[in-house]
């Protein structure tokens, strides 16, 4: 398969159709074959059923429809998962971004990149947003590739790339800053961006705080999560230095000098209470390093209920 398009779909009725049929044409001149992968991510209007029609009418289309509403990252997800190109494209269902746009991502790929990110420069959507993506970007450049636009959802990837993508939580806002941390080749490239004329977005500006959490752990998860114990056992081992030469020292004077251990108790219960406390940090160090290992290598962070053509 020369390329895969996946669409992350929440409550787009009103923009599948002509979105298909932008996409359709844009696929059927620059490329042999391809496939347009939906997945449907628990709409309550009745995207599902545009959905079903469009892939009955069309072979390229596939639709994978969730149980409930899980979310862009693992709807992205799941369409990574099935996707069969040996290139994949990500684009939003709403029309806001560009299919007119794919030959050219596609090309710059072939340049020698694993990902090319778009970068809408000129961006159509409400002050607050593009504010709050700004913040976001200029953070994330911290731990990431010198891009300007992380949330643009239009991208593309070699196959090696995005199967090596492994989201949950909000993770789709900080694609570029997994890869980069991975090795892979990832450059920008300016698209179009349009207003949305049917729906509405569904981050508010709630976003800017889910992002900066997930910012947190991102940095943290990036750091550590591979050795967390290097991370708390440093700690640990900090505090329990401390409390040891704190006990050792009252040895010491105790029997070397004489001095009664009892008047300085506020000392020794330092020094018990910073070994205690240096040993559980330790300890919590090891169970998140069991945690690492297994969690996200056991589970995808969705569920499917139904799929067409796949
Ligand atoms: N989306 C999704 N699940 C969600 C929220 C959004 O699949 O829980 C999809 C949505 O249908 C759209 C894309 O993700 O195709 C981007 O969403 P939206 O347009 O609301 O974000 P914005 O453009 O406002 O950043
Ligand atoms: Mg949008």
């Amino acid at each position: 398969m020369e390329i895969s398009v996946v669409f992350p779909v929440y409550n787009e009725a009103k923009n599948l159709k002509k979105l298909h049929e932008e996409t359709r044409e844009v696929l059927k001149n620059n490329f042999e074959e391809w496939e347009e992968i939906y997945v449907e991510d628990g709409s309550e209007d009745n995207s599902y059923r545009v959905l079903e029609k469009l892939s009955e009418d069309d072979d390229h289309v596939k639709v994978i429809k969730f149980r409930r509403n899980f979310g862009q990252s693992a709807a992205l997800m799941a369409g990574f998962d099935h996707a069969e190109g040996d290139v994949v494209v990500s684009m939003d269902a709403d029309l806001q971004n560009d299919p007119k746009d794919i030959p050219k991502l596609v090309d710059k790929l072939k340049e020698g990149y694993d990902c090319v990110s778009g970068w809408r420069k000129n961006r159509k959507d409400s002050i607050g947003k593009r504010f709050s993506s700004w913040v976001q970007t200029h953070l994330s450049m911290r731990t990431g590739p010198d891009i300007h636009d992380f949330g643009c959802t239009l991208k593309a990837y070699r196959k090696e790339a995005v199967k090596d993508i492994n989201l949950y939580g909000e993770g789709h806002r900080y694609i570029p800053a997994k890869l980069y941390k991975s090795g892979y080749k990832i450059t920008e490239m300016e698209v179009n961006h349009r207003p949305r004329k049917h729906g509405r977005t569904k981050y508010g500006t709630g976003r800017l705080f889910r992002g900066f959490y997930d910012l947190i752990f991102s940095y943290f998860w990036n750091q550590f999560s591979v050795r967390p114990l290097h991370f708390l056992g440093g700690i640990g081992t900090v505090f329990m230095s401390v409390g040891f030469f704190i006990g050792l020292y009252r040895v010491i004077m105790k029997y070397a000098f004489g001095v009664p251990v009892l008047p300085h108790l506020a000392q020794l219960l330092l020094a018990v209470g910073l070994l205690l406390f240096g040993f559980l940090l330790f300890m919590f160090g090891i169970l998140a390093e069991m945690l690492a290992k297994t969690y996200y290598e056991e589970r995808k962070p969705y569920v499917v209920e139904e799929k067409k053509g796949l």
